[in-house]
């Protein structure tokens, strides 16, 4: 098994989702390295709706937000960090949504990374 099938085994990311890549980087404030890992999707990639209850297995993607990083649960005892490209897609019955991200444990990507990389 390589590290990125490790990484996703961990993570628990469903289709489509998949690393692009991982690094380990070095914070200068706490002196600790962290690990961040890019997440992305093949074009053409087909969505869930993320309203409670909707059958809507295979939404297209209409539209990609911009890149957000989230805070993940420490993985081998680095802090880590999700990058990620969240898609709004279009479900028959719900119209434009955006997807939930599914590796998401705080409800809410970082507003200020700098903020977290201090605590
Ligand atoms: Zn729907």
């Amino acid at each position: 098994m390589d590290d990125q099938m490790l990484l996703t085994a961990a993570l628990g990311l469903p289709d489509p989702w998949h690393i692009a890549r991982s690094e380990m980087k070095h914070n200068e404030q706490t002196g600790r390295m962290e690990m961040h890992i890019y997440l992305s999707w093949k074009e053409g990639a087909l969505f869930p709706c993320p309203e409670e209850g909707c059958d809507q297995m295979a939404c297209p993607c209409v539209e990609v937000l911009d890149e957000q990083i989230w805070r993940y649960h420490d993985l081998l005892q680095y802090r880590c960090f999700i990058h990620a490209s969240l898609p709004r897609i279009s479900c028959p019955s719900h119209g434009i949504r955006v997807v939930r991200a599914p590796w998401d444990i705080s409800d809410s990507p970082l507003m200020n990374y700098t903020d977290v990389m201090l605590n």
